[in-house]
C-alpha cells in the first residue's frame, strides 16, 4: 500500500524526486539516501507556557482530546518503528511532562529493543514539574534530556512565556543537573531585543550546572505566524557575541545532528547552534515526527503528513494485526521526503500547525 500524503498547506508539497516505488523491507531509506534513526514524538500540543515564538497567548486551538494518541497505539507504533531502525525516541509537545500518563509512556518505550539492542528515549521539556518527575522517569527508563530556557531573568521570562514560573523551570534544572542524566542539554531560541544581549550569560549559566547551552535560530514555525526573517538572530551573529567572550574551537563529527558544536576555552564545556535557517543540516536528516493526533512528518517545515489514525482507528483495524501497515506509511513518509526544506525560497510557505502542535 502507498499512503497518499495530506497535504494541510496551500502549497502542494513537491513530489518525491523519482518515480521509484516506496521500499517494502530494509531500513528507513530515503531517495537522497539518508537513514532515518530517530522519530520526535509530540505527546500533547497542550503547554504550561505560551512561548511567544511558538504560541499564540490565548484563542489556539487545541487538538480534539479524542484525537490524541492513546499510550497503546503510540508503543504500538514505536516498536514498529523500532523494527525499522529507528533508535532514539525523543518526547516533545506542547509539554510533554503535562501528559497524565507520561511516566507510563516512557516505561514502555524505553523496554523496546531495536536491531541494536535497547532504544534510547529523550525527552525536551520546558522543566515545569520536572523535578517532581524525574526519579520516576529515570527509573522508567529515560536516558536523555534536554530543557529550554530563553532567559534566565524573571520578568523577561513572564514576558516571553506569558507565565511567571522561571522558579519551576531553574528547579527542574536543578533536578536534572543533581541527575546522572549526561549529557544534559539547554535549549535557547535566540531572538533580537529580546535575549540577545544575554547569549553568554545563558551559556555561563549552563556551565555553572554542567549542561551543555545549544542556542537555536529561530523558525517561521509560531502558531501565530509572526516569524520575520529580520528579528532572527543567526548563526554568525551568536558566534560573534560568544567570541567576544571565549575562544570557540569546532567540535568535529557533527554526523547528524542539528547543532554545530564549539569547545569553548579549549574544554570541557561545549555550546551548540541549531541554526535551522541560515545553515541547514538537510543533507544529514535522520529525524521522523509524529504529531499527538497520529500524523507523520517527514520534516518540521513540510506541508504533508501521512495519516496514521486512518491506519489504526479505522474500522476492523485490530491492534497488534497492523503492523504491516504502519510500517508502510513510515516507508511512504520517509520515500516523500524532500531533499531539503525551503525556509530560504521566497514560495516558502509556513506549515499550517505551530512548533506546539507538530513537536519540537
Ligand atoms: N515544551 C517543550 C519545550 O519547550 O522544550 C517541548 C516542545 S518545544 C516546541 C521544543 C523546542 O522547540 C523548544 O526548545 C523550543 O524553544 C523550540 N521552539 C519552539 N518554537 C520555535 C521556533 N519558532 N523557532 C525555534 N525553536 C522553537
Ligand atoms: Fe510550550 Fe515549549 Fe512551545 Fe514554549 S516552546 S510554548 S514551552 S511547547
Amino acid at each position: 500500500m502507498t499512503a497518499v500524503p495530506v497535504v494541510i498547506g496551500v502549497r502542494a508539497p513537491v513530489a518525491a524526486p523519482d518515480a521509484a516505488p516506496v521500499p517494502t523491507t530494509g531500513a528507513l531509506v530515503d531517495t537522497h539516501g539518508r537513514v532515518h534513526r530517530d522519530l520526535r514524538i509530540s505527546l500533547t500540543d497542550r503547554c504550561s507556557l505560551r512561548c511567544t515564538y511558538c504560541m499564540p497567548e490565548q484563542g489556539n486551538e487545541w487538538l480534539a482530546r479524542s484525537s490524541i494518541l492513546s499510550t497503546d497505539e503510540i508503543v504500538e507504533v514505536a516498536e514498529v518503528a523500532a523494527s525499522l531502525g529507528i533508535r532514539t525516541f525523543r518526547l516533545t509537545g506542547g509539554e510533554p511532562l503535562l501528559r497524565a500518563d507520561i511516566i507510563e509512556v516512557v516505561r514502555r518505550i524505553a523496554r523496546i529493543r531495536g536491531e541494536d539492542g535497547p532504544v534510547e528515549v529523550a525527552m525536551t521539556t520546558n522543566g515545569i514539574s520536572l523535578a517532581k518527575k524525574l526519579p520516576d522517569l529515570i527509573a522508567a527508563g529515560l536516558t536523555r534530556l534536554n530543557i529550554s530556557i530563553d532567559t534566565v531573568d524573571r520578568q523577561r521570562f513572564a514576558d516571553l512565556t506569558r507565565r511567571d514560573r522561571i522558579d519551576d523551570v531553574f528547579e527542574g534544572i536543578a533536578a536534572a543537573a543533581a541527575s546522572e542524566l549526561r549529557p544534559l542539554k539547554l535549549n535557547a531560541v535566540a531572538m533580537r531585543g529580546v535575549n540577545d544581549d544575554e547569549l553568554p550569560e545563558l551559556v555561563a549559566f549552563a556551565m555553572s550546572v554542567g549542561a551543555q547551552l545549544r542556542f537555536i535560530e529561530q523558525m517561521p514555525l509560531d502558531a501565530g505566524h509572526t516569524w520575520d526573517r529580520s528579528t532572527m538572530v543567526t548563526r554568525e551573529e551568536i558566534l560573534e557575541k560568544l567570541g567576544e567572550r571565549w575562544q570557540l574551537d569546532p567540535v568535529p563529527g557533527r554526523g547528524g545532528a542539528p547543532a554545530e558544536k564549539w569547545r569553548i576555552d579549549g574544554g570541557p564545556h561545549e555550546v551548540g547552534v541549531i541554526a535551522s535557517v541560515t545553515a541547514p543540516f538537510c543533507g544529514a536528516c535522520d529525524r521522523l515526527r509524529l504529531t499527538a493526533d497520529g500524523q507523520f512528518r517527514n520534516c518540521l517545515f513540510s506541508n504533508a503528513e501521512y495519516d496514521l489514525t486512518a491506519v489504526m482507528r479505522s474500522e476492523g483495524s485490530v491492534p497488534g494485526q497492523r503492523a504491516d501497515a504502519i510500517a508502510a506509511l513510515l516507508r511512504s513518509c520517509v520515500h516523500g521526503k524532500l531533499p531539503g526544506h525551503a525556509i530560504n525560497d521566497p514560495s516558502f510557505l509556513q506549515p499550517a500547525r505551530g512548533m506546539n502542535a507538530i513537536g519540537g
